[in-house]
């Protein structure tokens, strides 16, 4: 398995010269299983990598399931341009919890249609299909090819979704928990998602919402993000390896990220910033 970051930046997008390290794109993240399974989480303004990324990998593979965490426009501005929805011959399946009676189905129409865009979802020649992910998924396995999901909601405005994909064949899993706000989180929603990075072992990789510093939560408590501080705390307390922290601020230049980052690997030094661009891969 492997986790290509095609866009890890969060509100918005930022295309200054400021940000190239880190990069400027909204989330869209691309898990890639051995046997050619490819998953994408969110559809954020970096799903244009990851597009070029499905290009590179194995260009006459042309099936993908985009697995959407919840519907905030960062997570999916980066959908109506698709370039495989246009092209005849790809299988595209769409799937996601319901968020205030709307199904996935809903929001693609919604969203790729006039006048938001000039086409309607419909128009596309790719093969879509739409699936909605039910509420009562802890103990249940959803399978993509060789990949095993599984999902909990997240506390933030309007609800969201953290993912687990493994990968039985390799034994390897990654916990996607982005948008999330760890502080403002009910019991049983902190019980869920520690139950989902350390279940049936800690995970690989945990992928965090870890938009603030401690300092700086205070002034955005209820904005619906955490700190990468409780990034740290709860992959080591369920017993994940390594840590990535997503939903970087549009105010975090990459001489603000670096230094942020140091504060991070000093805490824990399996923990970093994500990169846009970067693969991830289980350590041998
Ligand atoms: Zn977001
Ligand atoms: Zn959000």
């Amino acid at each position: 398995m492997k986790v290509y970051f095609g866009g890890v930046r969060g509100g918005g997008p930022m295309t200054e010269p400021t940000c190239n390290e880190f990069g400027g794109d909204t989330t869209s993240f691309l898990i890639e299983g051995d046997a050619g399974e490819r998953i994408i989480i969110d559809a954020g303004t970096g799903l244009r990598h990851v597009q070029r990324r499905l290009a590179s990998l194995a260009p006459h593979n042309r099936a993908v399931c985009i697995l959407f965490s919840h519907y905030h426009l960062d997570h999916l501005a980066g959908l109506p341009s698709f370039q495989p929805l246009y092209e005849e011959g790809w299988n595209i399946e769409m799937a996601a919890r319901i968020f205030d009676e709307l199904t996935v189905e809903d929001i693609a129409a919604s969203f790729v249609n006039p006048p938001i865009w000039p086409l309607h979802i419909d128009e596309l020649k790719a093969t879509k299909r739409f699936r909605i992910l039910d509420d009562e998924s802890m103990e249940a396995t959803t399978a993509y090819g060789g990949l095993a999901i599984r999902w909990c909601p997240l506390h933030h405005p309007g609800g969201s979704t953290a993912f687990r994909i493994e990968e039985p064949a390799s034994g390897a899993s990654v916990v996607i928990a982005t948008d999330v706000e760890w502080a403002e989180s009910t019991a049983e929603e902190h019980r869920w998602l520690n139950e989902l990075c350390a279940t049936p072992h800690g995970a690989d990789l945990l992928v965090f919402d870890g938009k603030y510093t401690a300092d700086e939560y205070p002034a955005y408590r209820g904005w619906g993000h955490s700190t990468w501080q409780e990034g740290i705390e709860l992959a080591r307390s369920t017993g994940v390896k390594q840590l990535l922290i997503t939903h970087h601020d549009i105010t975090l230049d990459d001489a603000a990220a670096r230094t942020r980052e140091q504060e991070i690997q000093a805490a824990w030094p399996q923990a970093a910033l994500a990169r846009q661009g970067m693969i991830w891969t289980p350590a041998g």
